[in-house]
């Protein structure tokens, strides 16, 4: 496997309005890489993958993806990259958020071109192949031409993923992808996941599934307060916790 680190998220601090979120926050993430983050709600899971995808400004620290620097501290203040570079970062993650967030008053397929032909100036055939070939893949082809209404939680978090694919990123951040779903139709998208990561996509995923967690990340980070508690690969961070808290955290969660 290539060890070259993708992501570099050093030292990272993020207050609202005086209230320190995040503090001091240091994550590697290597190329096909899944990195789990767990932790309790209020931690500060999602302003770490904002700040990462540049959704939240951060106050100090160095957020790096690949060769490119999207800040860096200079005298304890973050100093961010030109519009060009920070536009070539973006491009390369894709985000799935808790609610799906497809855009209603387009068809499955149509959501599926939309970014590329507006972000990314391709031309509708270009993508139409690729659009095409990421619903078989989900196994929504069927439903390219429903609009997302008329589909399930499981199927519109599922194409919210095939939509994010589209841009053909390198990396893909994943918040809480289940949380707003039936168990039953959480499998579906964890399997789809699942595959993602099969391929070697490099993937964060903030989850409360722990059996997720445990089968396909490759490292696992547990949150509290603004702070990395524990982490370690999957086998060693469930089976033997060393933190009175990680403990007390996954005897609630298992
Ligand atoms: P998690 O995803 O782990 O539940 P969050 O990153 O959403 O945690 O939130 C961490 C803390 O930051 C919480 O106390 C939350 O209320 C606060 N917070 C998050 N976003 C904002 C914001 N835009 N304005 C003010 N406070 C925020
Ligand atoms: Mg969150």
């Amino acid at each position: 496997m290539n060890n070259q680190p993708i992501i570099k998220m050093h030292n990272i601090h993020k207050s609202f309005n005086g209230i320190s979120v995040l503090k001091g926050i240091d994550i590697e993430v290597n190329k096909s890489d899944v990195l789990a983050v767990i932790g309790p709600s209020g931690s500060g899971k999602s302003t770490l993958l904002r700040c990462l995808n540049n959704l939240e400004t951060i106050d100090d620290g160095t957020i790096q993806v690949a060769e490119d620097f999207l800040t860096t501290s200079v005298n304890n203040k973050a100093v961010y990259a030109d519009k060009i570079t920070q536009k070539r970062i973006l491009s390369r993650m894709g985000m799935v958020f808790q609610q799906f967030n497809l855009f209603p008053h387009m068809t499955v397929l149509e959501n599926l071109l939309e970014a590329p032909v507006q972000v990314k100036n391709m031309k509708k055939d270009e993508v139409l192949p690729i659009a095409e070939d990421l619903l078989h893949k989900i196994g929504l082809f069927d439903k390219k031409d429903a609009y997302p209404s008329r589909l399930s939680g499981g199927q519109q978090q599922r194409v919210a993923i095939a939509r994010a694919l589209c841009m053909s990123p390198d990396i893909m951040l994943f918040d809480e992808p289940t949380s707003a779903l039936d168990p039953e139709l959480t499998i579906g998208v964890l399997n789809t996941m699942r595959q993602l990561a099969e391929e070697h996509m490099t993937m964060i995923v903030v989850t409360h599934e722990m059996g997720f967690a445990r089968d396909v990340a490759s490292n696992v980070i547990f949150m509290a307060d603004g702070n990395i508690v524990e982490q370690g690969n999957p086998e060693t961070f469930f089976t033997h916790p060393q933190e009175e808290r990680t403990k007390s955290f996954l005897t609630n969660m298992l």
